[in-house]
């Protein structure tokens, strides 16, 4: 009977290979740094998350090794064991920074998201979802068997003729969640619009910052405050695993939604605690964070001077305004086929395709980092001109 298996899962790979949406994970040293190597090649790193370039941070990296002298794991769930102290002092400052009455932290943002939604929502509830959220966000919903609206990407008639419809229904509670950057396209939620219609519908608002933690705001707070709206959001999640430069998420609210989620978050309850290196490593990082606006701003300068240019060549960015920058390429063929002349060239940008992205819409994605140098941007500047140039 184990054949019948073989073979599902052999015909499965066949059919992904033959549709080009096969992927490989490869050996790869100095991630963390504006030029990795991989195979002995260096390559500019146009690939990672790493924005503000924190992730080999001498004083984090640092905090981490004095935090493991405490021990290497936190031995079992915080609601077994209980947590350090300094876990207590990491979401009090989590919430200090984001302006909230309470805070909790997440082993990462995928269970943040598949944790509070989970939590939150009940078969009788409604929420609505930006067709471009991320896949935690997908996961969540599906798993809480709530009823599922998902509004076209940024479209706030669209959501709110969704709305309209669920009132019609009679549903009490309902929730709009949103990625404030999102991830593969660089564009941001109009939230000024959502926190309109949500006050106007009497909804909640859930807002994942993953993207934008760190890099908007005065104090990396994220979009939300950049935009002067916090107060209007209800759950306010984020990560550090990409601006900070290390592992771990945040939920952070209101005292009562907080609470809530604490006592019944199945994804949070049943995972061991955070290692105390971790909690040590990020309270530095938040430090970092908060205190280094000039990482933001040479982020920024970086982003933007690279999507001038790109833009000059004519090239769609599908309304970027961030340091995430899509190269739309359409087939899966011409996103591999883009992705592997830049890399021949020592430039790695990677090629993104279903279901990451949806189908038709492959591309490739650009990151910026603080730490990339003029030099760094010229050099992929005249690279992408001379492939683009040449592919079309
Ligand atoms: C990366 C990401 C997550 C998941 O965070 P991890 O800490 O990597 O698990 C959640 N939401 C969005 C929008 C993301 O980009």
């Amino acid at each position: 009977m184990i054949k019948a298996w073989e073979e599902k899962l052999g015909a499965e790979l066949e059919k992904r290979e033959a549709k080009r949406l096969t992927r490989s994970i490869i050996a790869t040293e100095r991630a963390v740094e504006p030029v990795l190597v991989r195979n002995g090649r260096r390559f500019l790193n146009f690939s990672s998350n790493n924005y503000l370039g924190l992730a080999n941070h001498p004083a984090i990296i640092e905090a981490i090794r004095n935090g493991a002298k405490r021990g290497a794991g936190a031995t079992a769930s915080r609601y077994i064991i209980g947590h350090e102290a300094e876990t207590d002092q990491l979401e009090k400052e989590i919430a200090e920074w984001k302006g909230t009455e309470a805070a909790l932290v997440f082993p990462n943002g995928y269970m943040a998201n598949l944790g509070v939604l989970t939590s939150l929502l009940g078969r009788s509830d409604a929420v609505f979802s930006d067709r471009l959220n991320h896949a935690s966000i997908v996961d969540g919903i599906r798993l809480s068997g709530a009823h599922h609206f998902r509004y076209r990407h940024g479209d706030l008639d669209h959501l709110e003729s969704l709305l309209r419809k669920a009132d019609e229904k009679g549903i009490q509670r309902k929730l709009i969640v949103t990625d404030s950057v999102f991830s593969m396209d660089g564009d941001q939620a109009p939230l000024q619009g959502l926190v309109w219609l949500k006050e106007r519908h009497g909804a909640a608002l859930m807002l994942d910052e993953a993207h934008a933690s760190g890099v908007w705001g005065g104090k990396g707070e994220g979009l939300a405050h950049a935009l002067g709206v916090e107060r209007h959001v209800d759950i306010h999640m984020g990560t550090f695993s990409k601006a900070f430069g290390l592992y771990g998420a945040y939920v952070a609210g209101n005292r009562l939604w907080v609470e809530y989620i604490k006592q019944t978050c199945r994804p949070l309850i049943y995972t061991t605690g955070l290692p105390p290196s971790l909690v040590s490593g990020i309270r530095q990082a938040l430090a970092l964070v908060i205190g280094e606006q000039g990482r933001r701003e040479r982020l920024h300068r970086n982003s933007e001077q690279l999507r001038t240019a790109l833009i000059q060549m004519g090239l769609d960015l599908r309304g970027s305004s961030t340091q995430i920058i899509p190269l739309m390429a359409g087939s899966e063929e011409k996103a591999l086929q883009f992705s592997k002349r830049l890399e021949e060239k020592g430039i790695l940008a990677v090629a993104i395709r279903p279901p990451t992205v949806p189908e038709g819409t492959s591309r490739l994605r650009l990151s910026l980092m603080a730490t990339h140098t003029k030099e760094h941007l010229r050099q992929v500047i005249s690279t992408i001109k001379e492939v683009w140039m040449n592919e079309s």
